[in-house]
């Protein structure tokens, strides 16, 4: 069957080679039955994919077998997944049918397949993600795998994704930001959500990143040799414990070392945890607690340790599944190490996250348990889902994946919820009604209000009322989806309440004017500017309307004769209605909007983050203010491509001599000897630059200057960056995102 014309030999020995190696990769037993459904998938899917080739040239075939070698190596996953990777874009792309699969390979395979078929290229359709992201979840729900079998193809997406153009590699990159590394870390695929972020930024902050990837290969060599120092004192003590152990020392992931960079605002060489040491015990499961113990007791033994800094997720395990001893100790030379000890199962958990949890499952049940919870709680949100998508993502997003807070019941029964959730959140948990009726909240026996932020351990009785009922605003007080559906579900109750009444008054404010109600109520709403009868009801009930005008109308017959008006919608006109509307800039054009020249659009430069000719940018359509020109690195990108991935557009600079552009720094440094005034000399003075604004702070010898300074290119801002850090005084000059 691979005898196809359009695979070369060398093609077909590449393939035949890369199959291999996925079936070499299935670590879990294999029965007679999974080699031939191995095989017959193999064969199935190479000559289903024979004529396709993907965007970097190579057969189309080598995506599927690698995304079944990521499933069953990188996650863990056995042969029946493997079998479906290796068809997740047979039904999709090629003649072959569901069916096909179905009779072929069964119903579990098909399902699988299915969802998988759904999942694709979500990026490329034109609805908000957020919808794609729901749909993401449903499958989940459904069916793990399909999820997990999801990531390894989107892993496989972004290792290759070099041969897509730029603006999709940015779309690709956020939605794998916001949803994938995230769902990754909630599944507790640790190893992928590091490595989605690292792509994620070599993409979207690419300097940054060659820069630390650099600085990290420069210093390896003195981190081995201060990692050797650090164990060479624990080595005899952890050899008497008499069980097999290996310790390693890994370096932290670029996009985590430049989080720290950013939030911390230190340089690459002041940040001290580099690196962590992991000290892996091979004990049953039995004595893994005793001896991870133990372990820690010797190294606190020789290193003194910073009792804050310990954290036991052996005891109680994280919700998605990670258990670990953490603490942070200080080792030679005064430098801070972080050691995480933990057994060869806890590892291979943290490093695999849920498939390592079949695996293990019934070896103890109750930790098996925060799996089921986490996958009710989503089944949960699902169920009461809020009417706009992305009001649904972001709750999710700070339930279902966030870190939990752990709190007890008055009669002692312990409760997780997540982390930031609050007093009413908890009441909601318990019991609807509990949430009903809260008047009140004591926390370990002090009344505190209904919005108190719940802190682990704390112990929470809620009192009630039979006369309470939920507000509007009670939204405000809590985070989880529970609460938050529930209170909704009873402000609609009396919004349909309030809709009725006003429904009622409009008919008989018809009536009185003799004009049929069915006839005219759809034109009435769109008199005043709805676009539906709904929201009309409820303006009229909340007395938003003059009615009164409707008197001043001719009636014919029943019905109203409208004099017109424009209706008041809100859309996002296409590219093409705004292609040659008002010129806002003209003169040299400074951009290309999606290959147009960028004055052909009204157009600006999105002042959240002030994008300087050189900057990698990307055009966003905004509802009512024309195209906006953001910083692909801005803060506010990821959110947008991924709710509005559909209204990005690729934008490049062409060159332009004549072009200006403001951009804000931030100076921070000593201020010994008037350095705040030597710095704006220097600006206008040796760099030439005109100051738009600037703002000086100074305390105990120490300042904070904020300047605005207006450039021509990237070229000239770096320049003159690099001068100020370089002038004497100075400690950091940052450009403001
Ligand atoms: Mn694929």
């Amino acid at each position: 069957m691979e005898a196809t014309l359009l695979h070369t030999e060398d093609e077909r020995k590449l393939i035949q080679r890369a199959y291999r190696k996925l079936l070499r990769s299935i670590k879990t037993e294999i029965k007679p039955e999974d080699k031939r459904n191995l095989r017959a998938a193999y064969e199935l899917a190479v000559q289903a994919h024979s004529k396709q080739r993907r965007k970097s040239g190579e057969p189309y075939i080598l995506h599927p077998i690698e995304v079944g070698r990521i499933c069953a190596e990188e996650i863990g996953l056995g042969p029946t997944s493997v079998v479906c990777a290796l068809l997740h874009d047979v039904v999709e792309d090629t003649e072959f049918t569901l069916k096909d699969i179905s009779n072929l390979f069964g119903d579990k395979v098909a399902m699988i397949v299915d969802g998988l078929t759904k999942l694709q290229d979500l990026y490329d359709v034109r609805s908000p993600q957020a919808e794609n992201f729901k749909k993401i979840l449903t499958t989940l729900a459904k069916d793990v795998r399909v999820v997990l079998i999801k990531m390894a193809d989107r892993l496989h997406n972004m290792r290759t994704l070099g041969a897509m153009p730029k603006h999709k590699q940015l779309k690709i990159a956020s939605e794998t930001i916001y949803i994938y590394a995230p769902l990754a870390h909630r599944l507790g695929l640790y190893n992928l959500k590091t490595e989605f972020q690292d792509l994620c930024m070599k993409i979207t902050n690419p300097d940054a990143y060659k820069e630390i990837a650099s600085k990290l290969q420069e210093t390896k060599l003195e981190r081995n040799r201060y990692i050797n120092e650090f164990i060479k004192p624990l080595t005899g003590e952890l050899d008497e414990i008499g069980v097999p152990y290996r310790i390693t020392g890994r370096p932290k992931s670029i996009s985590s070392i430049w989080n720290k960079i950013k939030t911390k605002g230190v340089p690459f060489e002041e940040i001290y945890d580099l690196f962590a040491v992991r000290i892996i015990v091979d004990v049953p499961l039995k004595r893994e607690k005793r001896v991870c113990w133990e372990v820690y007791s010797i190294v606190t033994d020789v290193h003194t340790p910073i009792p804050e800094r310990l954290k036991d997720w052996v005891t109680t395990p994280k919700a998605n599944g990670y258990e670990s001893l953490h603490t942070t100790v200080v080792g030679p030379g005064g430098r801070y190490v972080e050691v995480q000890v933990r057994s060869e199962r806890m590892d291979e958990i943290a490093e695999r996250g849920f498939a390592a949890h079949w695996k293990y499952k019934g070896v103890d049940s109750r930790k098996m348990d925060v799996f089921s919870t986490w996958l009710d709680g989503v089944r949960e949100v699902l169920e009461n889902p809020s009417n706009d998508a992305v009001e649904f993502i972001s709750d999710f997003k700070s339930n279902l994946f966030s870190e939990e807070v752990y709190v007890y019941t008055p009669k002692g029964d312990m409760k997780m919820l997540p982390k930031g959730a609050t007093a009413l959140d908890f009441a909601f948990s318990i019991h609807t009604m509990l949430g009903y009726r809260c008047t009140a909240v004591k926390v370990n026996n002090k009344l505190e209000p209904l919005g108190y932020q719940l802190q682990n351990g704390d112990q929470v009785a809620v009192i009630t009322s039979k006369n309470q009922k939920p507000s509007e605003n009670w939204l405000n007080y809590v985070v989880t989806g529970k609460a938050k559906s529930k209170i909704r579900s009873v402000m609609r109750e009396e919004q349909r309440k309030r809709g009725e009444f006003g429904k009622e008054t409009l008919m008989r404010k018809l009536k009185n004017i003799k004009a049929d109600f069915e006839t005219n109520a759809d034109e009435v709403a769109k008199y005043y500017g709805f676009d539906a009868r709904p929201p009309l009801y409820i303006a009229i009930a909340e007395e938003n309307l003059d009615l009164s005008d409707l008197k001043k109308l001719k009636v014919e017959a029943g019905k109203i004769i409208f004099k017109k008006k424009a209706p008041q919608v809100d859309h996002i006109p296409p590219p093409s209605i705004l292609s040659k509307s008002k010129k806002k800039y003209t003169g040299t054009p400074r951009l290309l909007i999606n290959d147009e020249e960028a004055n052909h659009f009204e157009y600006s430069l999105a002042s959240c983050c002030n994008p300087v000719m050189g900057d990698a940018v990307f055009a966003y359509i905004t509802v009512s203010d024309g195209i906006k020109i953001h910083r692909t690195s801005c803060p506010n990108a990821t959110n947008l491509m991924a709710h509005y991935g559909y209204r990005i557009m690729k934008a490049d600079w062409t060159s332009s001599e004549n072009a200006s552009f403001v951009t804000e720094l931030v100076i921070k440094g000593v201020d010994g000897k008037g350095v705040a005034q030597s710095v704006t000399g220097a600006i206008t003075n040796q760099l030439g630059l005109e100051m738009r604004s600037i703002s000086m702070d100074g305390d105990q010898g120490y300042f904070e200057g904020r300047i605005s300074v207006v450039v021509q290119n990237t070229d000239q801002l770096n320049y003159a960056i690099k001068y100020l850090k370089g002038m004497v005084g100075v400690s950091s000059v940052e450009r403001v995102d």
